[in-house]
């Protein structure tokens, strides 16, 4: 009833009066912006074109529970808002599913500025295969970080680039095979993950998460390392890093050090611990023309570059008795080989011979045609 009212209002208003909101009731079949809305059981299925979505987006389950919204996408669409709602009044119980698809078989982009009522009460944002997903902010609501789900399928990817003073906040996170996860905020106590795992079994490079923050990329005020989620453990001891204070944070709070003491700010979780190879790849020996490269240290399971290298300066030219030592080139400083040539080097005197003979013959031709030649 309250929706039709607001249905009714918002057919009444002029367009442009206020920030167009849509809402999509439980059950309620219709049309919007080129789009079909159509409930399959508890599945609601929305076909989006990329077209001017209105400015907030309301999906209302009103007491259903373990109800499916999937949005399938029909072309690279931008949402400015978005909410899964289970009560009319309130953004509490939410109870949703929300998945983000293609819905003509075609990879698209996603991008969702605000992202309400998801994520909560064992509810899942599912990224599926071929969506690149944006997120910019990300509300789990009254019930915040009670088992909420992030699914990546294979070949998903979910970007959170946050808007100002918000974080990433999934408790479970799933990552299918070449699925990437990069997260651009600070992972705080209540915003780590309590556990990442990976679609793939076997060592592979393909699907990853990855943080890049221009601070600290984990601040917590956990005692010890010891508190922290074991995919978090893990990745510290793999890395010879380090649990604790930092001058820069307060008192009671403590991130990731690594072997001199400075804040690690980015890093990359895969599916396994990297095994460093026992010789580097891409040596390069320095000439005296070319740089040389000391080799990378790459992973012998999965072929990532663990520690790239360096670059080797190029050697200076080393010139003994008028050559280079190293490369053979000969000496541009060395004193010019006096005329004539010495006995021993016959050959620059023979071709001058020959040069000599030549040029005479041609003359000597040039000479005849001109003399036949008529007047
Ligand atoms: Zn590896
Ligand atoms: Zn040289």
């Amino acid at each position: 009833m309250a929706a039709a009212v607001c249905l009714l209002i918002l057919t009444l208003l002029p367009a442009g009066a206020f920030a167009e909101s849509v809402t999509f009731d439980y059950g309620m079949d219709k049309s919007y912006n080129n789009g079909r809305l159509l409930w399959d059981g508890d599945k609601l299925l929305l076909d989006v074109y990329p077209s001017e979505m209105p400015d907030e987006i309301i999906f209302d389950l009103t007491g259903h529970a373990a109800v499916t919204v999937t949005i399938r996408l029909m072309g690279d669409v931008a949402f400015s808002e978005m909410k899964v709602q289970n009560q009319s009044s309130s953004y509490y119980n939410y109870s949703a599913d929300l998945r983000f698809a293609s819905g003509d078989g075609q990879p698209h982009q996603v991008q969702v500025r605000k992202l309400f009522g998801t994520g909560a009460d064992d509810d899942h944002l599912i990224v599926d295969s071929g969506i690149d997903m944006t997120v910019n902010y990300a509300s789990l609501g009254g019930s915040a970080g009670v088992n909420s789900y992030l699914d990546l399928a294979e070949d998903a990817k979910l970007t959170f680039e946050p808007m100002q003073g918000t974080s990433f906040n999934f408790d479970y996170v799933q990552i299918g095979e070449n699925a990437l996860l990069v997260n651009h905020s600070v992972l705080y106590n209540d915003g780590l993950p309590t556990s990442i795992t990976f679609a793939s079994a076997s060592p592979s490079a393909a699907g990853r998460f990855v943080i890049e923050v221009n601070g600290a990329a984990v601040i917590s005020n956990k005692d010890s390392s010891a508190d922290l989620p074991q995919w978090l453990q893990d990745l510290i001891k793999q890395n010879g890093w380090q649990f604790g204070p930092h001058e820069s944070l307060q008192s009671n709070a403590k991130t990731i050090l690594d072997q001199n003491g400075n804040i690690v700010t980015s890093f990359i979780l895969y599916n396994h611990a990297h095994v460093a190879g026992s010789t580097p790849t891409g040596v390069k020996e320095p000439t005296c023309t070319e740089n040389g490269y000391t080799g990378d240290l790459v992973c012998a399971e999965c072929g990532s570059v663990i520690q790239a290298g360096s670059t080797i300066p190029k050697l200076n030219h080393n010139y003994q008795n008028g050559v280079c030592v190293n490369c053979g080139a000969p000496d541009p400083d060395a004193p010019v080989p006096v005329s004539p040539p010495s006995m021993g080097d016959t050959t620059p005197l023979a071709l001058w011979l020959s040069l000599l003979a030549l040029t005479g013959a041609c003359l000597v031709f040039a000479g005849i045609r001109a003399k036949r030649s008529p007047r």
